[in-house]
């Protein structure tokens, strides 16, 4: 069993140690195990906003467009090189995750005929966007039932493309409850010679695991940024379009941000090739600024150094848990083998909601995700093998005072 000496020992060999010092962190503060719903501030951002806001903004004002316009292609492609592996001109930051979920669902059914397939078990929004889409444009609406623990398998998918006409499948690359890791490249094959699009839902997933949109044949992707790339509160999600499918692609909202020759102001909306035509309006500039130095950030340990030690971490907080809180009543609500597991670790009892607010009172952030999971996020950029320790120690002895409600 893991120690808590052990744990110090592994920080001090950590090679990823340093990172954390490139972060706004209260060492006497509470310990954040929530990365994965709300990133931690990078110390670069506070000076690249204060910049942004007190010279782009207050100083050269309007003429800062100049430079401005261009953002949503140039992050997009930075991202795309850097966490998504997806060559540039196929990324665009833009929206939020919801918003281009939405435009590249309907997209996607405009062009093809058939059902759209999706996951009864994936995040809220994304259900209710395949939910509005289908009853707006009068498509079947099929819904696959993956397993809570380990998420959509090569079957699932297979069955539900079986036999008749899919336009389109919709899923989470990483579960937002479960953590599992779907078998993107074996998956996405399965959705193409089925005639469909397989748009990946990659907001759990990015700069938590490697990611290979390009060669894992990929046809689309959205996916937030505030998460593991540390983009702060609302900054603008992504959404990825493979290139072959550009062209032919065109998405609901006719906005002058996608227009070819957007200042002559012309009569029609004539949208631009390439990724641009799947923007909408004026992009939120703080937020996509503080997008590129979450990105600049991470690539300073690189998407290799940051699965190992978030492997590291996940293995041990399992293992924590099989010893300390599986005889208190806890299931493991994570795949067990960390090669289909994301940076986050389910954790299940039947009293998860009251217990994630007494650890909270504790001063551990965890979060809670209807019915039972209390989800555990050691993210690797800057968590310590010790706040992992502590976090799940506070917890064994707040879950063996406890009597069930
Ligand atoms: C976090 C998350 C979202 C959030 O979407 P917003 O539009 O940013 O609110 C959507 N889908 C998934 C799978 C998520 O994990």
């Amino acid at each position: 069993m893991l120690t808590r000496e052990q744990a110090a020992k592994l920080d001090d060999e950590d090679p990823l140690a340093a990172l954390r010092d490139d972060f706004v962190i209260d060492d006497g503060g509470p310990i954040y195990l929530d990365g994965n719903s709300l990133g931690r501030l990078p110390r670069a951002t506070v000076t690249r906003l204060a910049e942004l806001v007190e010279q782009e903004w207050g100083t050269a004002l309007v003429q800062s467009w100049d430079h401005w316009i261009d953002l949503p292609t140039e992050v997009g492609d930075r991202l795309g090189a850097s966490f998504l592996g997806a060559a540039a001109g196929q990324v665009l930051v833009a929206d939020s995750t919801t918003v281009n979920l939405y435009k590249l669902v309907a997209a996607a059914v405009d062009a093809r005929a058939g059902a759209i397939v999706a996951d009864r078990n994936d995040f809220p929004s994304d259900r209710y966007v395949v939910e509005g889409v289908a009853a707006t444009k009068g498509r079947e609406l099929r819904w696959m039932a993956s397993d809570p623990v380990d998420g959509p398998t090569l079957d699932d998918v297979a069955d539900a493309v079986r036999g008749r006409d899919v336009a389109v499948v919709v899923l989470s690359l990483v579960g937002y409850r479960s953590s599992a890791w779907a078998a993107a490249r074996g998956i996405a094959d399965v959705v193409r010679s089925a005639g469909a699009f397989m748009l990946w839902d990659c907001s759990h997933a990015v700069g938590a695991v490697p990611i290979a949109l390009d060669a894992d044949g990929t046809d689309l992707a959205v996916g937030c940024t505030y998460k593991y790339l540390n983009g702060g509160p609302g900054s603008p999600a992504f959404l990825y379009v493979r290139r072959e499918h550009q062209a032919a692609l065109r998405q609901p909202v006719w906005g002058w941000f996608a227009q070819r020759d957007q200042f002559a102001m012309g009569p029609h909306h004539d949208p631009v090739d390439g990724i641009g035509r799947f923007g909408v309006g004026t992009p939120p500039i703080p937020g996509l600024v503080a997008v590129d130095v979450g990105i600049e950030v991470l690539l300073r340990a690189g998407i290799g150094a940051l699965r190992a030690k978030s492997v590291a971490l996940t293995e041990a907080v399992v293992e924590l848990s099989d010893d300390w809180l599986a005889p208190l009543g806890f299931t493991v609500g994570s795949p067990r083998d960390p090669a289909r597991r994301g940076g986050h670790v389910s954790l299940r009892h039947p009293d998860a909601e009251s217990l994630v607010a007494v650890l909270r009172d504790a001063g551990v952030v965890a979060d809670f995700r209807a019915p039972d999971s209390i989800r555990v996020a050691p993210v690797a950029a800057y968590t310590r093998f010790v706040d992992a320790w502590d976090g799940l120690d506070r917890l064994r002895r707040i879950a063996s005072g406890w009597r069930s409600s």
